[in-house]
């Protein structure tokens, strides 16, 4: 709970959670490398956008003030569980979370399957810390702020905003290590753009999310393991043995379509005798995978479809909090 006193009446309340990355980092005056993430604390980092005050009524809460390579499940279920719990309160109207921009997808799209409110959550960062010469920061959040109190927002799931541009938590992706036009969503398109504080929607993703999501991490506080295993020429098979001791599924980010050698192949047999589920999905980036006879003959991967290996992952993890059933688990990858 949050006691919610809006300074400003008619405008919307907007709670702001900040979990650290480079939107909170800072290093020598004016350049972009070797800095720190996750030192700046939320206070710091919401005055340090002119105007936001204008736009909304701001509650920030620090969850974490990490690089997010540090992000883990447990700040994940913290961040569903409080914006589940949150979202009840009628006088909240949306959540912005601030994140490195490293794995910002992966937790964009745990939220987009776990939140339970059609309220808009935004995910935002920064690819220059808040001392770079044009940090991108300040314009990222208060473009995030703005979105997160519209009601155009509403019904869109976890959204992520990025240098003017909105996207799905679905289908968003990191595509540039360090230009400020870091994120796409490749074939899949924007869902809309940012000009200053006005969102312009085009699109919607049609694949469940919040609200008709089946999952629900209430009452969790751990998720089963799943890791992913990167097949390249000569990759060793025993990668795939290592893993399945240490984890309830298998990802695969195969070569081209979700492929891989054959001795792979005979590995992933093993696996799958096992009753480990194994997840084809593919290292490129774009494109489909389906379930294919050349490759699945004597194997019975499930596909990824269009999600990447660490989209996958989340979504193998949270099918295994439902069913242990190859099918059943194959249903939900061709639903979602
Ligand atoms: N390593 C940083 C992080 O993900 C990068 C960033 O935020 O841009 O926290």
């Amino acid at each position: 709970m949050i006691t919610i006193n809006p300074k400003k009446p008619g405008l919307k309340n907007i709670i702001i959670l900040a979990t650290g990355g480079t939107i909170a980092g800072t290093g020598e005056e004016g350049k972009t490398t070797n800095y720190q993430a996750g030192n700046l604390d939320i206070d710091t980092l919401v005055s340090s956008v002119s105007n936001i005050d204008k736009i909304a009524n701001i509650y920030g809460e620090q969850i974490a003030n990490v690089d997010s390579n540090d992000i883990t499940i447990d700040h994940w279920l913290t961040l569903a569980n409080k914006i589940n719990e949150l979202s009840k309160q009628d006088d909240i109207d949306g959540f912005v979370i601030t994140h490195g921009t490293d794995t910002l997808e992966e937790t964009a799209y745990f939220l987009d399957l776990t939140v339970k409110t059609n309220k808009p959550v935004v995910i935002t960062g920064a690819m220059r810390p808040s001392t770079a010469t044009s940090a991108d920061g300040p314009l990222n959040l208060y473009q995030s702020v703005a979105l997160a109190a519209s009601e155009l927002s509403i019904g869109h799931g976890c959204m992520v905003v990025f240098s003017d541009g909105i996207y799905s938590g679905r289908n968003v992706q990191k595509v540039n290590t360090f230009k400020t036009n870091a994120f796409n969503s490749i074939e899949f398109g924007c869902l809309g753009y940012m000009r200053d504080n006005v969102p312009y929607f085009f699109n919607k993703s049609i694949k469940p999310h919040t609200v008709d999501s089946q999952f629900d991490i209430s009452g969790l506080n751990k998720l089963p393991v799943v890791s992913i295993a990167y097949f390249n020429i000569d990759a060793d098979p025993l990668i795939l043995d290592y893993l399945a001791e240490r984890s309830e599924g298998v990802v695969i980010a195969g070569a081209g379509s979700g492929t891989f050698s054959s001795n792979w192949l005979n590995e992933i047999k093993n696996l799958e005798e096992k009753g480990i589920p194994v997840v084809r999905s593919s290292r490129i980036g774009s494109g489909i995978i389906l379930r294919d006879e050349t490759m699945d003959r004597y194997i019975n991967c499930i596909p990824s479809y269009t999600l990447s290996p660490p989209k996958a992952r989340i979504l193998l993890s949270l099918a295994l909090t439902k069913t242990k059933d190859f099918s059943e688990i194959g249903k939900i990858f061709s639903e979602y």
